[in-house]
């Protein structure tokens, strides 16, 4: 059976770093097999879901080139969760609650003052019919809780191996709020049934649910899908991300950070996997070399400067035509190959290219220590056309008439053309300036060029 996964997040936020790997994940993973993966929202919080959070989901996994193959929203499928509510019914493996949130609250507290989990008592299977009216005469409406087999749960998870939960240990989850509305473990398991997953790749913050769904699948008489529980990602010090980290979404890494969507895919991909992380300019090589056995069960460390180092590797890597239209969309349509190969070198992000354009194409200031050398320097000048090694030529006259090598020879040179210390080859930029504009560099001294 070919292999169907989802990723299912809920648009109650922005798509957040945790959610961007386990989507690549479960979307590598799905290519990788050839399968098919269904893009599912979790909606079933009408308070908190929002359009536009769905909207930066599809928006995010789009810009990190993660395609799907289907896509469902729960608020669409109430019908047939209702159908299946009264099946659970009727089958005696729902059963009416009446405890306030505050009746609750003190249960918990009391079990664990006396150092026992706070497993829910089960206080409602034993209401009478009579009681159960009386609660309803008061005007409370019931929440119904699914009633686990108390059996061992066992299953085989593709990340951390062999998992065993007691149910006897577990409390009966909660699967209708009191406004007869399903809650996301039972929207889950019966969408997980529908649309014939074959496996359940989601954050090990599942891993006690999917105790307690493995019990739902069976109740509903549906095949129990694979799991596989992937570890949270942690800061580089080992703890938990940090707040910074942690809500850092997807829009952040494209909208403020200004960093290329390979570079967070290169990261993720394999953060926490046996195989090399390594700058990865395409998905392909990704989806060919993809292995689910070789992620492990520890946290992984999110390291900022790791991430920021493959994008400037990819960006060192990209070819012109891979970001002409990025450019022109940066105000930059006048931006050629050239350009893009001379200063591709000094872009961390693509971001810096603005400031390698301003320089070349705008009034700078300049730095002149030494004007009677730079004067002398100005007057060696080749006659167009410029070339890649008209530089050479150059500083090969300017060190033969003034006697300078190395640093004193270049460093001033780069200063008066630049008004900066460091920046691209100066080879490469000379013939982007052009005669004219280096001319006005090398004689306007301090003046704006
Ligand atoms: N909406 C759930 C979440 O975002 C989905 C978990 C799952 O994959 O089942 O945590």
């Amino acid at each position: 059976m070919s292999v169907r996964v989802r990723f299912a997040p809920s648009p109650t936020g922005y798509l957040h770093a945790g959610n961007v790997r386990t989507a690549l994940i479960t979307w590598l993973f799905a290519r990788s097999q050839s399968g098919h993966f269904l893009l599912r929202i979790d909606d079933t919080d009408i308070e908190r879901s929002k359009p536009e959070y769905e909207e930066d989901i599809e928006s995010a996994l789009m810009w990190l080139g993660l395609d799907w193959d289907e896509k469902a929203r729960q608020r669409d499928r109430t019908a047939r969760y209702q159908e299946l509510i009264e099946k659970l019914k009727s089958d005696g493996r729902l059963y009416a609650c009446y405890e306030t949130p505050e009746e609750l609250a003190l249960k918990r507290k009391s079990l664990l003052g006396r150092g026992q989990p706070p497993i829910y008592d089960r206080a409602a299977l034993k209401l009478t019919e009579g009681e159960k009216a009386a609660y309803e005469a008061q005007g409370r409406k019931p929440h119904w809780r699914f009633k686990l087999n108390h059996t061992p749960i066992e299953w085989n998870d593709l990340v951390r191996g062999e998992v065993k939960f007691d149910g006897a240990l577990l409390s009966d989850p909660v699967l209708i709020r009191e406004d007869g509305s399903p809650l996301y473990h039972l929207c889950s398991v019966i969408d997980d049934m529908d649309y014939d997953m074959t496996h359940v790749v989601r954050g090990e913050d599942h891993v006690s649910n999917t105790a307690a769904h493995i019990q739902m699948f069976e109740a509903l008489g549906a095949a129990v899908p694979h799991f596989a529980h992937l570890p949270m990602i942690s800061d580089k010090e080992g703890g938990k991300l940090s707040k910074r980290l942690g809500s850092m979404s997807a829009r952040d890494f494209r909208d403020n950070e200004k960093l290329e969507p390979m570079a967070i895919v290169s990261l993720l991909a394999r953060l926490g996997s046996a195989d090399p992380i390594m700058p990865f300019t395409a998905l392909k090589p990704l989806i060919d070399e993809f292995d689910i056995s070789k992620f492990s069960k520890g946290s992984p460390k999110f390291d900022m400067d790791e991430l920021l180092r493959l994008n400037q590797k990819i960006i060192h890597e990209t070819p012109f035509e891979d970001v002409n239209v990025r450019l022109a969309n940066m105000g930059l349509e006048d931006l050629d190959e050239g350009f893009w190969l001379a200063v591709r070198p000094n872009l961390a992000k693509l971001e810096d290219i603005k400031d390698w354009w301003q320089m070349v194409n705008a009034p700078v200031e300049t730095i002149v220590s030494d004007p009677d050398f730079i004067a002398q320097a100005a007057e060696l000048l080749p006659p167009e056309p410029w070339n890649e090694n008209t530089w050479k030529e150059w500083t090969d006259q300017v060190k033969d008439s003034t006697g300078r090598k190395g640093r004193d020879l270049f460093m001033p040179l780069r200063q008066a053309l630049t008004g900066m210390d460091h920046g691209p080859e100066l080879g490469a930029l000379l013939p982007l300036l052009g005669a004219e504009k280096v001319q006005k560099r090398l004689t306007r001294h301090k003046a704006a060029a």
